[in-house]
Order: C-alpha cells, then structure tokens, then sequence
C-alpha cells in the first residue's frame, strides 16, 4: 500500500489539493479533519464545552463515527447520521480545534486512520499524520501559505456559502487556529523532519494541486527507483 501525508495548518487548500491528487493517482482521499470535526459537534450537540476535558471524555463513549466514500467524495457519519456538512460551519472548526488538544480524543481516532492506510493506497490530509499517524509514509509534504492568504481564500469560500462573517473575523480565527493546533502538547502541528515543504502562497489552487502531484509523482518514482536498484544487488 501506498501512503502520501499531507499536513498543514488550516486554510492552507490541503483537501482541496489532496482530493484532486488523489482522484488523478486513484488513492482514497482521506480527511482527517473530519473526524476532529464530528467529535466536536457531537460534543456541542450534547451541551457540554469542547475546551473540558471531563467534558469531551464523558462523551467518546456515545460516539460512533465512519467514513464512506459515496461517488469518490468522502462523507462522514455520526452515530449513523451523515454530518459532513454541518461540520464545517465555523463554530465548529473552533470547537474540533479544542477537542484535538486533548490526548484522549487522538488515541481514539489514532488506530481508525492507521486502518484506513493500511486497507488502501491513501493521501490522508491532516495536522500530524506524517509525525504520528502514518510516521511511515512513503511521501510527506508540509502544504503552508501565509495566515492572509489562507483567511482571503477561506473568505471567499465562506462567501460563497453565504456566510457574513468578515475578512477579518477569519483571519483572527485563523491565527487562533494555529496557535491553539501549534502549541498544544499532543501531536502538535509540525512539519515532520523527512516531509517537503510546500508554500503555496501567491499561487492559485491549480498551481498548486499541479505543484503537489508533481511532488507525489516524483517521490513515488524516486522510491521505485531505489526498490530496483536494491534487487540488482
Ligand atoms: O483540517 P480541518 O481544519 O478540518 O481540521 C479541524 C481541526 O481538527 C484542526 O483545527 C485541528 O485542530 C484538528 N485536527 C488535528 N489533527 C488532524 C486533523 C485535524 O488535530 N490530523
């Protein structure tokens, strides 16, 4: 099985850039995100605080969560209901942010990604796949771009939903984002020592997907070319 992991800080096109990869090579694109994102609006649902620990504890037990890809686009579902849209309104990337931070919450969807790795050739899109989830990968890539660029891109995204809130509303709850996923304790957000980084600032979401194909293409092909030379010898 072949794994690519794509870490990043928020808004830096990670999904976007890693689905049109992953369509192109015929891997399943796997979000990450999405899995942090459920459990945070599970939590909201029960009327308890996303930043409580006992909070967040007391309500894993209740939590089912799978992933399915319905016509190649992965859906997520939560205790049987399907949540993948409602999961990205803003309160609850805030709330998926604070539910990260706490080491319980990883190792229960820690073994759920490894599994899904394991069972297919995989780009899996995230904070610390490449650290901790898949430390393995056969390629790692840092996908970054400035804090501006990614609030203006998440601007008009949210725009385009009909969202209100201001360029500079987002940009604040992008930089809160990366403080909170950089500075907790568990799997911080970093670029993994063996990963390639990729700032896409000041190139469009094609540049960039054709740059991070690109990468992929070539480090599988680097890869292949060391497993040859290894059986000549
Ligand atoms: O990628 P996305 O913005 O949907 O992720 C939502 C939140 O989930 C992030 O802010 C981050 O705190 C958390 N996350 C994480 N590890 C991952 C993926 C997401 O901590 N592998």
């Amino acid at each position: 099985m072949i794994a690519v992991a794509i870490d990043g800080p928020a808004g830096a096109g990670k999904s976007t850039i890693a689905r049109a990869a992953a369509r192109k090579l015929g891997f399943l694109y796997i979000d990450t995100g999405a899995l942090y994102r459920s459990i945070g609006l599970a939590v909201l649902r029960a009327g308890k605080d996303p930043g409580r620990e006992a909070d967040v504890l007391g309500c894993l037990p209740e939590i089912s969560l799978s992933l399915r890809h319905e016509n190649g686009v992965q859906q997520v579902y939560l205790n049987g209901e399907n949540v993948s849209e409602e999961i990205r309104l803003p309160e609850i990337s805030k709330a998926s942010s604070q539910v990260s931070a706490f080491p319980a919450v990883r190792e229960f969807l820690l073994e759920r990604q490894r599994e899904i790795a394991r069972s297919s050739n995989v780009i899996m899109d995230g904070r610390d796949i490449g650290t901790v989830v898949l430390p393995f990968a056969d390629v790692k890539i840092f996908l970054t771009a400035s804090p501006e660029e990614r609030a203006r891109r998440r601007y008009l995204e949210l725009k385009e939903k009909g969202g209100s809130d201001s360029y500079e509303e987002v940009l604040q709850a992008v930089r809160e984002r990366d403080y909170q996923d950089s500075h907790r304790a568990a799997a911080p957000l970093r670029q993994a020592q063996d990963a390639v980084l990729a700032d896409t600032t000041g190139f469009t979401l094609e540049e960039s997907a054709a740059l991070i194909l690109r990468l992929i293409e070539e480090k599988m092909k680097g890869a292949a070319g060391k497993d040859g030379e290894g059986e000549r010898t």
